[in-house]
């Protein structure tokens, strides 16, 4: 990496289907300068979260899109090199959310201080993160765990599901997790102690889910939807809560979705069961982030909550590792190391 030039990775065009590395071009330009009440960041990670499939469409969102030429958003953790700002001090580590490049400006406006005492700052962008606040709030404020319920999650190695599992175990719950491998299957049944696990690409990943929730489903915390969903719609108990979080299976989706429509039947067994289908950003829940720090940082301290990142050298490998994700390659939370700590 040069170190005299800011690197960039720019949408060069909006993808159909899955997006190539054709979507994205790399750029260089000079490092910026700091004005008055301005700071300078050196990114040390940039966080890559499936949410980035949806900036790169044109469709409406709750959020805008990338504009075409613009540089990929992002969630960063970087150093303060230069500080014309009252606020900050050079070598102090901040969250930021300044995308996919190497350096960038802020005023300082929604930056927050990080303590690297505290934790490992790379975990600012995942489980003391956006992803694990949106897990705690989820399915705390949504689907509210009660002691001996079954509450089923996928994508259950990543940052939000494996925080999902273990959150519920930590409130009483039976935590079935679904996800794609025997090496993310390991990790979750042996290292966050999940009581049930599934390989959602199993021939008989039905059955086996059946089987794994033998009193039914009392939370279904939908992170893919697609072939899990429709698995998951015939164990729903009465009462059942789905805090629907993400729709990773359908993110690629361009056109209209094959097959029949089921809507009748969903909406159905939301009458018939008394589902409560409740969506959800986790900005929403903004006023329990404090609870949530606090709260996180104790129950990993005490070994209650663990995390896995896969972690992957250098910003130019950033277009790779986001469609890698979106086919479910990375094994916990995807973070690209832009420059060393
Ligand atoms: P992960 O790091 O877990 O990465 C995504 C994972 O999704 C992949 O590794 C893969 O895991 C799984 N996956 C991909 N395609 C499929 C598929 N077709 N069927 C089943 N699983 C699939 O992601 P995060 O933990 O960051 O995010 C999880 C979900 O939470 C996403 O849907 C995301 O959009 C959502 N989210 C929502 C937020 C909100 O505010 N509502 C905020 C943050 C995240 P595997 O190999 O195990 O299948």
């Amino acid at each position: 990496m040069s170190e005299s030039h800011n690197r960039r990775i720019v949408l060069a065009a909006r993808p159909k289907g899955l997006p190539s590395p054709a979507n994205f071009r790399i750029e260089e330009t000079a490092i910026p300068e700091p004005g008055d009440g301005q700071i300078l960041l050196r990114i040390l990670y940039l966080s890559l979260d499936p949410y980035m499939r949806g900036r790169m469409d044109d469709a409406e969102s709750y959020a805008l899109p990338v504009e075409l030429g613009g540089v990929m958003e992002g969630g960063t953790v970087a150093k303060v090199v230069e500080s014309r700002h009252p606020g900050f001090s050079p070598g102090e580590i901040v969250l930021s959310h300044s995308g996919w490049q190497s350096w960038a400006i802020s005023d300082g406006t929604g930056l927050r201080k990080l303590d690297p005492a505290a934790a490992p700052v790379s975990t600012a962008l995942g489980v003391l993160g956006m992803p694990g606040f949106t897990a705690y709030a989820g399915l705390l404020s949504i689907g509210q765990p009660k002691p001996g319920e079954t509450v089923v999650v996928a994508a259950a190695s990543g940052p939000v599901g494996s925080a999902v599992g273990q959150i519920a175990r930590i409130k009483g719950a039976r935590a079935v997790g679904i996800l794609g491998g025997p090496g993310k299957l390991a990790f979750v049944r042996d290292e966050l102690e999940f009581d049930a696990v599934i390989d959602h690409r199993a021939e008989d990943f039905e059955a086996q889910l059946k089987q794994a929730c033998p009193a039914g489903v009392d939370i279904y915390f939908e992170n893919v939807g697609g072939r899990v969903w429709d698995a998951v719609l015939p164990l729903l108990n009465d009462h059942a809560r789905i805090p629907v979080c993400g729709l990773i299976s359908q993110y690629n989706q361009s056109g209209p979705f094959p097959g029949p429509d089921r809507l009748p039947l969903v909406m159905r067994k939301i009458l018939t069961k008394s589902l409560t289908v409740r969506g959800f950003i986790q900005r929403e829940f903004v006023d329990q982030r404090p609870a949530f720090y606090a709260q996180m940082a104790a129950w990993i301290a005490a070994g209650r909550v663990r995390y896995r990142e896969d972690i992957v050298d250098g910003l130019d490998k950033a277009p790779e590792a986001f469609i890698g994700m979106l086919q479910g390659h990375n094994f916990g939370k995807l973070v690209v190391r832009v420059s060393p700590e």
